[in-house]
């Protein structure tokens, strides 16, 4: 093999192991091809899924012979290509450039699949095949390869997807991640994240024992986002370190803090990212952290998650060990995500094991996790591992626990993640946290019937992808007693959400609360729905709009529960308030008001639509198509708009459409259909019929009117245009 190195710029030319191009070389060949003319070239780019974990399994040696095979195996392929060059970038991951041929690029990723499975019929070995379509000769060479990873991240560890194609909304959503980093380290010196804790509980004697911190990120426009909308982010390019570094600091500060007020605080664990495990410096500066804020280093828990130790098992165990030696505690979270298995634990010395729920299926009602839960649990006792199980949302799941013998748990059911300041109240008087339990658990006995009588509704309850809550009433006082995620991430924990509804409560201004109120008494008396909207006020000073849906679920005594579902309508309150501007504008406009024509043979609908509209229009009457067109013949260069009934006798609405459209004169006079069907087959048949809008029975005034102004504005818009259009002609 030719390990020479170019004169000038002393990189290796030739790669030792697979002897292909190195990473330089085979871009500089790519260089030259790419310029000469006619067809397209593509740049592929090809590596292999869990490649690590192969090494993991089988050893380092054995990896290189893999890769030493899959070279030969390129190579041999890309013959299959017109002027072919192979190279490999790093690790496991190699390049060709060729004149670019769908067929070729499939025929290639049978024939490599073909050969892995022949390689290692044990170990299922895939390759991801990110294809960039060469269009833009003006990128660099870097950039090119960057977008066939692209390409190839969005087939990664799918099964059977193998080749993806670079597209441009790939680079959009490397825009977005932009966008977001661009805003991360600004947000980072003005102290945007903040510390959110989760207490851990001893489920024997149900106190608070420690919390985990969680990060929170309170964006001055987007308000607060969770983690998992940055972190995947971060963790890709390295600001995940800067971010952890912070959540640490924040967190001795927090622990000094209560120390000095003599508050006696319990262990709080953070979060240590897998991408800080390769930080040579960890250790040092975990230990000057502790030092710096004199805090003995078993109070700051550390927890590393499982998929981090299946990178390098060896290096990692290491560092636990050095950890320990300085007095860290150190935790395996989401152990049972993935590869680990009860058996590698035995090697690797961490203290404590956090298995979350959700990786148990169900959690309880299913034999099967239950069995794999206990046999964890007694072997982690076995190995004088402590457990604390994330996740635990109900009182079954907490029972099980207990029946297994587990210590500690964490999760919905004993509390959410809640602002520090909120942790700290805790703290200071610690009879609280027990005395909120056993009231929720009072507070959740009818709930918890309501919940055993419908399981799929708890289920979809907190799967929904809106904020939704349950809510109980006496007639007087409002309390909320279980939330979805989607109601945290837009009402944020505690007070702010718990005391919205409140009389004087600094969210909601008093009308509102009062409308709430009315909403909340009406459900129980119809034992229905109710609805109403309201205005908030958020914590960052923004008012927003909900609309909030009550659904009455059950009574009992003088206790009822709803179902709320809320709906962020500052949108539409938004559009209402420039509508209504635009109307106030044409009333001023038009005193000899515009005219509208009503088409309908109930009564009692034209005259409640004649009362909406006294204000704007000049209401004709007819009852049917026929009259209908009649009054057109001589009204219609006056009319703006017709309200149009489908069901009419003599002449339906469908009939009088037809011979309308069909008028030069007034084809063009905009139609909203007052429809009894809200079938949206109907709708659409309807709209391409040239309706412009419809509206349904029973109607409601606001909708009425904004769909009118709306088809009356654009008509007239489009009528400017049109008389522009023709003049111009
Ligand atoms: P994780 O470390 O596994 O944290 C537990 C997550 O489960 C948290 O989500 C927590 O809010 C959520 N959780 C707790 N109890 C329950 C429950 O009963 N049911 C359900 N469905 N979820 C529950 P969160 O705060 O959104 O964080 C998500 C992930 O983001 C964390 O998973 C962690 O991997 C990462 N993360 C959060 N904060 C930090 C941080 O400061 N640094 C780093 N490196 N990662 C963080
Ligand atoms: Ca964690
Ligand atoms: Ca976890």
């Amino acid at each position: 093999m030719n390990g020479g190195r170019n004169k000038e710029t002393g990189f290796l030319e030739y790669d030792r192991l697979t002897g292909l191009y190195g990473k330089e070389k085979f871009f500089e060949q790519v260089k030259e091809r790419i310029l000469q003319d006619g067809r397209p070239f593509a740049f592929i780019r090809i590596d292999l899924d869990r490649f690590r974990l192969y090494n993991t399994f089988f050893g380092t040696g054995e990896g290189d012979n893999l890769l030493i095979y899959l070279a030969e195996k390129i190579k041999e392929y890309a013959g299959i290509f017109e002027d072919a060059v192979v190279g490999r970038m790093e690790s496991d991951i190699f390049g060709i450039c060729c004149r670019y041929d769908e067929n070729c690029i499939s025929e290639l990723r049978d024939k490599l699949i073909a050969a892995l499975k022949i390689y290692n019929d044990t170990y299922y070995i895939e390759p991801s095949i990110g294809v960039y379509v060469i269009e833009d000769k003006n990128l660099t060479i870097e950039e090119m390869y960057a977008r066939a990873s692209l390409a190839g991240e969005s087939c990664k560890n799918k099964f059977m997807v193998n080749v993806g194609y670079y597209n441009d909304g790939m680079t959009d959503k490397l825009l977005v991640e932009q966008e977001l980093m661009n805003e991360a380290q600004k947000a980072l010196d003005e102290e945007q994240f903040t510390v959110y804790l989760q207490p851990k509980t001893n489920i024997h004697t149900e106190e608070p024992y420690g919390a985990e911190a969680l990060v929170r990120w309170k964006h001055p426009d987007k308000g607060l986002v969770s983690p998992g909308k940055f972190i995947p982010v971060f963790e890709s390019n390295g600001f995940i370190g800067r971010l952890d570094y912070y959540m640490w600091e924040h967190t001795c500060r927090l622990l000094r803090r209560w120390m000095d007020e003599g508050l006696e605080p319990a262990p709080v664990s953070v979060n240590v990212s897998r991408a800080n495990m390769y930080n040579p410096n960890l250790v040092d500066t975990l230990t000057d952290l502790v030092n710096k804020y004199q805090l003995p280093a078993k109070m700051l828990q550390l927890e590393l998650t499982e998929s981090s130790f299946m990178d390098d098992q060896e290096m990692m165990i290491h560092k636990v060990k050095q950890l320990q030696e300085v007095g860290f505690t150190v935790l395996m979270d989401d152990f049972g995500s993935g590869y680990s298995s009860l058996n590698t634990l035995k090697d690797i010395p961490v203290d404590i094991l956090k298995i979350d729920m959700k990786f148990l299926g169900t959690g309880v009602g299913n034999g099967r996790s239950e069995r794999i839960l206990a046999s964890v649990v007694r072997m982690a006792a076995w190995l004088d591992l402590t457990v604390i199980v994330e996740g635990v949302e109900t009182k079954e799941q907490r029972n099980f626990l207990e029946s297994i013998g587990c210590e500690y748990a964490q999760g919905y059911y004993y509390a959410r993640p809640m602002p520090w300041q909120e942790y700290e109240n805790i703290l200071r008087h610690p009879g609280i946290y027990q005395r909120e339990r056993e009231e929720s658990t009072k507070k959740l006995t009818l709930l918890e019937r309501v919940w055993s009588e419908n399981p799929e509704m708890e289920r979809i309850f907190g799967t929904l992808v809106r904020p939704a809550a349950i809510y109980q009433y006496t007639g007087s006082e409002i309390t909320l007693l279980q939330v979805n995620g989607e109601f945290n991430l837009d009402f944020g924990y505690g007070a702010s959400a718990e005391r919205q509804f409140e009389n004087n409560s600094q969210y909601v201004p008093d009308d509102y609360t009062t409308k709430i109120r009315g909403a909340f008494a009406k459900c129980m008396r119809k034992r229905k729905t109710a609805h109403c909207d309201y205005m908030r006020m958020e914590e960052n000073g923004e008012n927003k709009w909900y609309r909030m849906k009550l659904q009455y679920l059950a009574q009992e005594d003088e206790k009822a529960i709803f179902l709320a579902l809320f709906y962020d309508i500052s949108q539409e309150k938004e559009l209402e308030r420039e509508i209504s501007k635009y109307r106030r504008k044409m009333q001023r406009n038009d005193r000899n008001r515009l005219k509208m024509l009503l088409v309908d043979d109930d009564q009692m609908t034209r005259i409640l639509a004649k009362e909406f509209f006294k204000e704007q229009f000049k209401v004709i009457e007819a009852e049917n198509g026929k009259e209908a067109l009649e009054i057109l013949q001589k009204e219609y260069e006056t009319i703006s708009v017709i309200l149009l009934d489908m069901n009419m006798p003599v002449m339906g609405g469908a009939e009088f459409l037809k011979n309308k459209n069909a008028s030069k004169d007034y084809s063009d006079i905009p139609v909203v259909i007052i429809s009894a069907d809200d079938n949206p087959f109907t709708q659409i048949e309807m709209l391409k019929n040239g309706v412009n809008d419809f509206v349904t029975k029973p109607l409601i005034p606001e909708i009425v009117e904004c769909r009118v102004q709306n088809v009356i504005e654009y008509n007239s818009r489009f009528q400017g245009l049109i008389r522009e259009y023709r003049k111009k002609k």
